[in-house]
């Protein structure tokens, strides 16, 4: 069984908006709506689960789900952190064997990129998309002076539908919560235990839509789609 968990947990601050970024209409439609209907047409998975705050439950069911027809297998309240309310819905898919782990907040993930996770996990167990930084990546000091300049070929901006064999992203999770642990995603969560994730070819049109200045593309974007 191939899981997917979609996280729209937090508040999207970056965004300096009210509203919490993952209801910003895009052509008429939430960010949201566009993110859940790629996991749901993919042909490989046969649950999500979709992580968001107490407070926006019943929204997210009226205005998102059953407004636009989506069917799903549940809906999971999130935690404090990106990671607590990971860990909240892998807890609901005890039985899966692979589960991909993606921001709500990139609705423009292809059919390509995630059948790409599900594939290199079976192979490697874990395997996220990642693109070449098109900047040059340096080190900077408290004193905002350049401390020195990395190596770009070598260097990856990841990406999600992160993808991993259920038990181990499951057990890793398990330590991470315990010993405290602090990542920003879930790859870095298997890496803690000596754990290596496959990175394959993203999309540079994979984006996580953060900051004001992202609405423009993702605008110009969800016209295409
Ligand atoms: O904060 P960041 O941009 O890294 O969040 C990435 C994704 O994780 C977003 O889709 C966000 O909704 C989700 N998230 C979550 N629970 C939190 C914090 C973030 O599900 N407590």
């Amino acid at each position: 069984m191939v899981s997917a968990i979609v996280l729209a947990g937090g508040r999207g601050k970056r965004m300096g908006c009210s509203k919490s970024k993952q209801y910003i209409e895009l052509e008429g439609k939430p960010i949201l709506y566009y993110t859940l209907k790629q996991f749901i047409d993919n042909k490989y998975i046969d649950k999500i689960v979709l992580v968001v705050p107490e407070d926006e439950k019943e929204y997210c069911k009226n205005e998102v789900l059953d407004k636009y027809g989506l069917i799903i297998h549940k809906i999971v309240v999130g935690g404090k952190e990106r990671q607590d309310s990971v860990y909240n819905a892998l807890d609901q898919l005890n039985g899966s064997d692979i589960v991909l782990i993606h921001d709500g907040a990139r609705p423009f993930v292809s059919q390509r990129v995630i059948n790409d996770a599900i594939k290199y996990t079976r192979i490697y167990g874990a395997a996220a998309p990642g693109v070449k930084p098109k900047d040059t990546i340096k080190i900077r000091d408290e004193k905002n002076f350049s401390v020195n300049t990395l190596e770009r070929d070598s260097l990856v901006a990841i990406q999600t539908p992160q993808a991993f064999d259920f038990n181990l992203i499951y057990e890793c999770h398990k330590k991470v919560k315990k010993s405290k642990i602090v990542v920003t995603d879930d790859t870095a969560v298997v890496e803690n235990f000596g754990n290596k994730v496959y990175i394959y070819e993203g999309d540079y049109t994979n984006i996580k839509i953060t900051t004001p200045e992202d609405l423009v593309f993702a605008k110009h974007f969800a016209r295409m789609v």
